[in-house]
């Protein structure tokens, strides 16, 4: 299991224990679990966030099993990091966020409050979504 930290109500992951197949995103990449589907290819799956922080909040997922940010860059083959990345870039451009601007997260660990240990960039957009979080 992923060794995990209290945080209020929730629990934040550490971002560097081994993989749990448990997870509620390799649930969804199973299908075990629905979600709402904005695009899929060989080496990603996105989805809307179930509790969307902007008018665009789309969760973007590598397709293998990587625990965090620190995870997939550093295990990661060349060919997912560069498929990842590149869905994530077609999917703000297919969204028509390109022109207004859009901001990518990626919480990694306790600090960031990572609360699912299945590595995901937040794509979020649709308005001016102010300065950089420092809470
Ligand atoms: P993080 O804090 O970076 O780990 O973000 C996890 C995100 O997953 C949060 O924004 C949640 O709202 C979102 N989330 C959790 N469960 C689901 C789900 N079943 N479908 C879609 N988004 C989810």
């Amino acid at each position: 299991m992923q060794a995990t930290t209290t945080l209020g109500d929730k629990m934040a992951v550490n971002g560097l224990g081994p993989y749990d197949d448990q997870n509620i995103f390799a649930r969804i990449l199973r299908g075990e679990i629905p979600c709402r589907k904005v695009a899929e290819d060989a080496f990603s799956l996105a989805f809307h966030d179930i509790a969307p922080q902007a008018p665009v909040h789309v969760l973007v997922i590598p397709k293998g099993a990587y625990v965090s940010f620190s995870d997939f860059s550093a295990k990661a083959s060349e060919a997912e990091i560069t498929g990842f990345f590149r869905a994530v870039g077609a999917i703000a451009k297919r969204l028509e966020l390109e022109s207004p601007g859009y901001r990518l997260i990626a919480n990694m660990g306790p600090d960031s409050n990572q609360e699912v240990p299945h590595f995901h960039v937040h794509l979020m957009g649709g308005k001016n979504l102010g300065r950089m979080l420092v809470a």
